[in-house]
Parts: C-alpha cells; structure tokens; sequence
C-alpha cells in the first residue's frame, strides 16, 4: 500500500479531472460507494472460482460476527447500490465512481494492495451502442492526453447458453492434455474450466493457447451483438484486435470483454479493462438487466501517462506574498486577500525570515512572481514586484495597480 504524495499527487489529480470531465460529458453520473460490503456479494458476483475471492480479499468479522470484505473492485458495489436504492426500477443508469480498490496480492511494480480506480457503469442498456460509446469513450481520454502507446483487444464470451456447450469443449480439451496442468487449473477443471484461460502461470501458456476458442460457440444473437460492436467502432476510427483468448479474470462477464492494453509498462500491461455482465444483476436478486462496464487502474493510468511524456499543467500559485519590517503584515495579509478577490492564487510567507529567506521559499512556492511589501513602500504606497523565473529585475508599482498588473503580466 502506498502514500500518494505531493510530488505526484498533482498528476493523480489533473488525469483524474480530465477523465471526470469527459464522462461527465458522456452523461455518466457520479455515484460514491462504501469502501466496505458484506463478502458475500463478492463471493456471488465475482464467483467463487476465482483469484479474488480465493485468495486476494481483505476479509475480516465485524463487532457483530458479520463477515466483510475491502472491496476487491466496483462493479459489484454499484449493482448492490443500484438494487438497494431502487435505481434500476424501470430506468437506467450511466454511473462513474473512482476511489481506493484492495486486494491481496503479490505487491510490484504496477501491482498493489490498495490500489485506485476510476470506474464506469451502465446499467440496464443492451447494446452494442452502449459497449461502443464506453470503448469511444476511453479512447478520447487517451487522444486528449496524448498517451498513444496502447492498444485495443476485444472478444466476446457469448451468452451464458453457448457459453456452456464451449465450457463441455473446454473440459474435454483440457482432460486430454491433464498431465499438463498446474495444481490450480486442475481443481478448476472441475469447478470453473473458463478460469484456467486466465492463467498467469508462464508454464501454462502454450497449454492455455492450444485450447478451444469461445468465438467458434458464439451463439447467433451474441455473434450479431458483437458485429454490431465492431461495426460502431469501425466507423468511429476505433482501432482494435480481436483477442479470441480474453476472457478477463472475473466471473460474471458474458458478449462483450475488452482490454486496453500497453507494452510501455513492463508485465502489467493492462490499463482500462472492462465487459459487459448481463446476468449479474439478477443473479444478485434483481430483475434481469442488461449492464457493461469499465475499470481503469489510475496508478498504471499515471505510469503511461508519463511514459508518454504527459505532464500536468502547473496547479501552485501565481504570486508568492513576502512582508519585511514593521507593521507590513497586516496590510500584505490583506492585499493577499484582495488578489484572491480579484482570481489570483496567493501563497502569503508565513512565518518570520529575512528577505534571503522569503526570497528562498518564494522560489520553492513555484509562483511566477514574488510581492514584497517593506516598511518604506508601505509608506509610499507602493509594493516590489518581481519576476521568479526570469532575469528581469525587480520593481516597484502603486498598491493600487498591483491586482491589474500582476493578471497582465501572468496572461502575456
Ligand atoms: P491484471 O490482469 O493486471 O491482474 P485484472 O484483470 O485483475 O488485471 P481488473 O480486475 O479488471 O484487473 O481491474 C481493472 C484495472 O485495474 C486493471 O486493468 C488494472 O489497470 C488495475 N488493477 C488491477 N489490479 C491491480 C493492482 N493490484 N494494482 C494496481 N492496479 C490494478
Ligand atoms: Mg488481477
């Protein structure tokens, strides 16, 4: 688990405001969510079969012997929120929630125990309109930020009927070739054959790769759905590559699966990950609703961010306020506040220090321009002004004109 500091903590927040700005626009709403829910939701939506529940929760017992878990990931919390406060009655929701995500793993780069996510869901829409626009969607975050280096996979896992016939495939494929399997995918053939597709284990690769695809048992409705998809994002310029081995690491994913993924990150490669779940609203109690999903980690997020050369703009203050002598404090104090009256963003010197020091803070501020209010420009009526990051010298300017000056000389 990590602490987010101040030296990166300002491009967490630019990126953060520029992807709640484009959904927004989208028309996706915040939704803010409980860090906490009974395990048994996660158990039932994520499925029992999986790394998550199996082995990656924080899961301990209340005050009053109930068994909660940190939440692993968000979709289930929306679906849960979306029930219990009666959102998914006759209408339809296009959410967006972010925030700290926490799951048991082997911490490296790219890989934490807390780690955050910016998170988007639409509930009660079929598609594949809405599978296209959450993909178009992304991709704008993307171009906006100028992050090239990363790439579209889409596949689909068809409905739950067809994807029982290739579940039958599956086990036959890989009772032929049992001797290959590793411990896990061998308790999975018989619990959750699709699990060992996502296999981590380098060994299991070329095992993994022979097997049977899902895109060969597709049933008619989900092949058409999945046109659809790829229609949509043909004409809206959408590169991707049909990956027929995704299948994603939960279990209540069905038709459209998607991952964008980068080669700029080492092994953790996958940024934006994201599919649609049709049976999990209903499967949790509800009435059944059509759903799709995103995830977008925002550690990885700032990593190829900056891989890509992204730097967020400046967000200090414009002008650093340093008072020297007698009786100038009270008066910078309130001309500090003026300027922010006036839309300027104002760090005032705290503290005592002699004119070396200020001018030393003032520097580390990052504002472009120190004021400095002494004893004999107070009397006269006048304030320094000088320029931090150029050569210029400073000068002197009424008390008056300094608000119209200082928002000329930092729009030039
Ligand atoms: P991976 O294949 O890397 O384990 P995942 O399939 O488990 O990812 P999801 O559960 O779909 O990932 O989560 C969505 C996104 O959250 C991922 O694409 C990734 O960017 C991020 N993510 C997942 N797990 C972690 C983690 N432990 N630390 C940091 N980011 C993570
Ligand atoms: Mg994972």
């Amino acid at each position: 688990m990590n602490d987010i500091l101040p030296e990166v903590s300002g491009t967490w927040r630019y990126l953060e405001s520029v992807v709640r700005d484009i959904v927004q626009s989208y028309g996706y709403e915040e939704i803010r969510l409980p860090l906490l829910e009974y395990t048994e939701l996660f158990q039932r939506s994520i499925g029992e079969v999986t790394d998550i529940v199996e082995k990656e929760m924080y899961t301990f017992l209340d005050r009053n012997g109930e068994s909660l878990t940190l939440r692993p990931e968000a979709t289930a919390s929306v679906v849960r929120a979306g029930m219990t406060n009666g959102l998914l009655h006759n209408q339809r929701q296009k959410l967006w929630t972010s925030g700290p995500m926490f799951r048991y793993e082997k911490p490296q780069k790219g890989r934490y125990r807390q780690f955050y996510q910016f998170d988007v869901e639409a509930l009660g829409y079929d598609g594949p309109d809405v599978d296209a626009e959450l993909i178009i969607m992304s991709a704008r975050m993307w171009r906006q930020l100028g992050i090239s280096r990363i790439k579209l996979e889409i596949n689909s896992l068809g409905a739950p009927e067809s994807r029982a016939r290739y579940r039958e495939a599956l086990v036959d494929y890989f009772n032929s070739v049992k001797s290959e399997l590793d411990e896990d995918s061998m308790r999975r053939l018989g619990q959750n054959p699709l699990r060992i597709l996502d296999s981590k284990n380098p060994d299991m690769q070329s095992v993994v790769e022979a097997a049977p695809v899902m895109l060969e048992y597709l049933d008619d409705a989900s092949a058409e759905h999945f046109a659809g998809l790829k229609r949509l994002l043909d004409a809206a310029g959408i590169e991707y590559t049909v990956n027929p081995r995704l299948v994603r690491g939960l279990d209540y994913y069905s038709r459209t699966v998607f991952e964008w993924v980068t080669d700029a990150l080492g092994s953790q490669g996958a940024v934006c990950s994201g599919g649609r779940y049709d049976g999990l609203v209903e499967k949790l109690g509800g009435r059944a609703t059509p759903a799709i999903g995103w995830a977008m980690g925002i550690e990885r997020f700032v990593a190829l961010f900056e891989a890509c050369g992204g730097k967020a703009p400046p967000s200090n203050a414009d002008v650093y306020v340093a008072a020297l002598g007698e009786g100038t404090r009270e008066r910078a104090f309130a001309l500090a506040e003026e300027l922010r009256d006036a839309g300027l963003g104002v760090e005032m010197n705290l503290g005592a220090g002699s004119f070396k020091s200020q001018m030393k803070r003032a520097d580390k501020s990052n504002a472009g321009y120190a004021l400095i209010l002494g004893e004999q420009e107070l009397a006269d009526g006048r304030i320094g002004l000088k320029p931090l990051r150029s050569n210029e010298g400073q000068e002197s300017v009424p008390l008056e004109e300094i608000a119209a000056t200082l928002k000329d000389r930092l729009n030039q």
